[in-house]
């Protein structure tokens, strides 16, 4: 059995639809499919959870809903016309946004995200519909039925006993359509996943049933090795772990949520992403193992925004508890961090920067001195992070050296290096102004040389 999951823009349309139903169609073992709400039709569209979410902020401040209500019912109109369906499709959308919108709204994200998974409930209804229409045998199922996540405030995450639950599946006679991007809380309050989080929703289904493949339709045609909008066409990821494409998951490698390849890895299901308007192309597969020949680099990728936390202390090597105490202090603000290169007596915790504010930062720096008794503490802002990864880079000698030399040309300063343990990952911060330069300069180094 293949699970599928078909994302924004491979059902915006009525005629991306149809070329949905081509795709499930050609194989049989294209059971249970799963859908994102309409995305974009083209570049300056807007995507029907961002008009779901304007939507429901009117709602929240008492505004006029009914115009934005309607446009939203307009965009499913425009599919269920050129999709020759009846309109009693677009009176059970209208009734049910209608519904939404004067639910409980005591709880604002809780009522957002109600608002914000009628993109994906209502098309997964549609596509049903659809299907039946043309001779598919198809059954819309609901993520009531078994699809159940964790409570606020936590970020939403499938509770075990989903997968149990969602087991059944696997014996389906007719093609399940399920809206991605939502469950339930065992009290049964709905809760979306991040945005993106279709992704999701199909990884679960695809170990829930334990498939032979899950499949990830999208609008390109493979993954590649380096940000197509930095470097000029970068070579074509073919195969690739999970693993590297979770060290990957910086920008440029966004095609596939970084959080829909733990479902799937549990189990060891492959992924392939494809395309839906090039079907035929063989996309990347994202697999437990593979085999290493050739380069011993796969991609490479960056992002910016990070902001570095350096703190010294003479003889930390030797105080118990540090670590803990520093990374406390963190916990304490809300903060997740990245990475933690340290030295003997100094440590750097790097830290998404969007999660910095004035107070914050002041009240971290003064509490890490008093409280640690540290030498010298300094936030500093404005970091890139540049990830160099690959399964073949283990045992490579001269591999670091090669790529700091590249980085050197540019005339970049290193301001820390990470290796993974794993010895997978060789991470570069450095100041964000050189981050394009140096992706070029080790695209170049690793991949356009074709010396392995
Ligand atoms: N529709 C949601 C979003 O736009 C989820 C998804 O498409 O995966 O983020």
């Amino acid at each position: 059995m293949i699970v599928c999951k078909f994302g924004g823009t491979s059902v915006a349309s009525a005629e991306q639809i149809q070329k949905v139903a081509n795709i499930v169609k050609s194989n049989p073992a294209r059971k249970i499919v799963a859908v994102s709400a309409p995305g974009k039709r083209s570049g300056d569209d807007i995507k029907v959870t961002d008009l779901l979410i304007n939507l429901a902020m009117a709602a929240l401040k008492n505004e006029e809903i009914e115009e934005e209500l309607q446009i939203v019912v307009n965009r499913f109109m425009a599919i269920a016309d050129g999709l020759e369906l009846d309109h009693t499709i677009c009176d059970v959308i209208a009734e049910d946004l209608h519904e939404r919108v004067q639910g409980d709204k005591s709880n604002e994200e809780m009522f957002i995200d109600s608002i914000k998974a009628a993109g994906e409930d209502n098309n997964a209804k549609l596509i049903a519909a659809y299907f039946n229409s043309i001779g598919m045998p198809a059954r819309y199922v609901s993520p009531k039925d078994g699809l159940v996540v964790n409570d606020l405030p936590e970020r939403t995450y499938a509770l075990p006993e989903a997968y149990a639950n969602l087991a059944p599946l696997r014996s389906t006679k007719e093609i399940i359509v399920f809206p991605g991007f939502f469950g339930y809380t065992k009290a049964g309050i709905l809760r979306t996943f991040d945005r993106g989080g279709s992704d999701i929703t199909g990884s679960i289904l695809a170990a829930a049933v334990e498939a032979e493949l899950y499949e990830n339709f999208t609008d390109v045609d493979c993954v590649f090795s380096a940000n197509p909008k930095v470097v000029n066409d970068p070579v074509e990821i073919k195969e690739i772990t999970y693993r590297e494409m979770r060290e990957l998951s910086y920008a440029g490698f966004s095609v596939f949520h970084d959080e829909a390849l733990m479902p799937v890895y549990k189990i060891g299901v492959p992924v392939n992403i494809k395309n839906t308007n090039n079907p035929s192309a063989p996309g990347t597969r994202i697999v437990p193992r593979r085999s290493v020949t050739g380069r011993p680099v796969t991609g490479i990728s960056a992002d910016s925004g990070f902001s570095t936390l350096y703190v010294s202390k003479y003889l930390m090597n030797r105080e118990v508890g540090f670590g803990r105490k520093l990374l406390q202090i963190l916990e304490d603000e809300n903060i997740s961090y990245e990475h933690t290169p340290s030295g003997l007596d100094d440590i750097s915790v790097i830290m998404r920067s969007n999660q910095i504010t004035l107070e914050n930062e002041e009240r971290i720096l003064s509490r890490v001195k008093n409280e640690l008794n540290a030498d010298d503490v300094q936030m500093r802002h404005g970091f890139s992070m540049i990830v160099i990864v690959g399964e073949g880079m283990r045992n490579n000698t001269g591999l670091a050296a090669r790529a700091a030399t590249a980085i050197s040309k540019t005339g970049a300063n290193i301001e820390m290096i990470n290796q993974g343990s794993s010895e997978v990952s060789l991470v570069f911060g450095v100041l964000q102004e050189y981050e394009n330069q140096i992706l070029q300069a080790l695209y170049e180094e690793f991949f356009a040389h074709a010396r392995v």
